[in-house]
């Protein structure tokens, strides 16, 4: 014990050494650019709010925020001017399907693994400024992360804490613990939010009761409940009142024409959904309904990403696994090769949904879901999700707008966050390539600027490599 003081002291004195911003020494090594005043010069930027693309800009930034953006500007006293030329600039992504775990197997059903280690750097590294998690395993570990991270001790994005997935029996996930009331599913919001918990998520075997007092507790308390659905439709959730559903339309039970009330029949539910013409009325009246009740939807399209002539890691983070889970998920992606034609089908179907929805008017977020089968990387998955919102048929700046100006909008923090704009908070993405001619240049990642302070991407990425599963 004693020999551990000189090493807290000295902890302690990094720490006030930093001026305004305190950042242990782990999160300093990560920093490119210490937090000051800066000229950006001659960037292309594409700046979150669906407009074209502008090339030749400067960003200037005083401290944590964005103070100028335009062609030639001039250049205050005391900034230190740094060219630009042949790289691009988008806003830092504001994802919200995201998670601080990893699948693991676990005898007798499906289990999952704390990332707190390797995560919250991987998010930052892929750009990722702001985040809410869609359901907690270990609340107490997120909710400490977020501080840890908001204090600088950690590096990774600002956080959105989600509560643990409230559910009823019936998902076997050894790490929940199913309700057994719906008088217990409102203690639990209270509990949480009470903890830190800022978001509501519900899951697959929730009834209907159960979703309107839990819906009726967070709203009381001005915070939001997503769902990922099974037992209930999404008709039926607008109607309660939820603010947001998840993974597109793959999670909709509304077409099985002999639906039990509050029961979750997954079997049926695909069935109904591979059967369900692309073009049916019955979408479009559902698509309407969603609208009009303000009902925001989450694009976690990577997810059902198909593997045939695919990446193994959609976005390329295959070297951020372990060695076990690196050669389960290549097993599994070369098995799957020329056999997952009906996942096509769906994949297909689901991209022109998701599309419907947005055209419709309806507010569509992004999140990556890194959970499933082991595929999906934090990180990584959330560059992959940007180019499958173009292929989905997005225009690039469109696509990014999803990914930044959207979910800050769902999180009632645009006036701050999600856009490349005067008095707005300095998360800028700095790309070496020009995501304005293509979409894949999101994985040419230099700077991640956070409130202004710029993360050596690769540095992270590279932190990470080969622990993902592990810690
Ligand atoms: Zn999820």
């Amino acid at each position: 014990m004693k020999d551990l003081f000189p090493l807290l002291i000295l902890c302690l004195v990094s720490l006030l050494s930093f001026g305004q911003v305190s950042l242990s020494k782990e999160t300093q090594s990560y920093v490119s650019h210490a937090r000051g005043n800066y000229v950006l010069q001659n960037l292309t930027i594409v700046d979150g709010k669906g407009n074209l693309p502008k090339i030749d800009q400067d960003i200037i930034i005083k401290g944590d925020i964005i103070e100028a953006i335009g062609k030639d500007l001039p250049i205050p006293k005391n900034y230190k001017v740094i060219n630009m030329a042949g790289k691009s600039a988008i806003p830092g992504m504001v994802m919200l399907h995201e998670h601080l775990f990893y699948p693991k197997a676990t005898p007798g059903g499906f289990g999952v693994n704390q990332m707190s280690y390797s995560f919250p750097k991987l998010y930052l590294a892929g750009g990722i400024t702001t985040m809410r998690t869609a359901g907690s395993i270990m609340p107490q570990a997120d909710i400490n992360l977020k501080n840890f991270i908001e204090k600088g001790m950690i590096p990774g994005p600002k956080m959105d804490v989600t509560s643990p997935f409230l559910d009823r029996e019936g998902t076997g996930l050894i790490e929940l613990t199913p309700l057994k009331s719906t008088k217990q599913a409102v203690d639990a919001v209270n509990f949480y939010a009470d903890m830190g918990a800022t978001s509501f998520k519900v899951y697959n075997f929730i009834t209907k009761e159960d979703l309107k007092a839990i819906v009726d507790a967070a709203h009381k308390r001005g915070l939001k409940v997503t769902g990922h659905l099974c037992s209930i439709t999404y008709e039926e959730a607008a109607d309660i009142g939820i603010d947001n559903l998840e993974h597109g339309f793959y999670a909709s039970s509304d077409f099985i024409t002999d639906k039990e009330p509050d029961a979750c029949e997954p079997f049926k539910q695909s069935k109904s959904l591979l059967e369900l013409p692309v073009d049916s009325e019955e979408m479009t009246n559902l698509i309407n309904h969603l609208v009009s009740k303000k009902v925001a939807l989450t694009s976690t399209i990577n997810v059902f990403e198909p593997y045939t002539n695919r990446e193994i890691v959609p976005g390329g983070g295959i070297d951020a696994l372990y060695t076990d889970a690196k050669e389960k998920v290549y097993k599994r992606w070369a098995s799957k090769q020329g056999r997952d034609s009906l996942d096509y089908v769906m994949f297909n179907k689901s991209k022109v949904w998701e599309k419907a929805f947005h055209d419709a008017g309806g507010l569509l977020v992004a999140g990556t879901d890194p959970t499933y089968d082991g595929r999906i990387v934090a990180g990584y998955a959330n560059m992959r999700l940007l180019e499958l919102f173009v292929e989905m048929g997005f225009t690039i700046p469109e696509a990014i707008k999803i990914c930044t100006l959207n979910g800050a909008k769902y999180l009632e923090q645009d006036k701050t966050i999600g856009t490349l704009e005067p008095s707005k908070t300095a998360d800028i993405i700095i790309l070496n390539e020009d995501i304005s001619q293509d979409i894949r240049a999101i994985r040419s990642i230099e700077i991640t600027f956070k409130n202004g302070i710029g993360y050596d991407s690769k540095k992270l990425f590279k932190a990470a490599d080969g622990i993902v599963g592990i810690r």
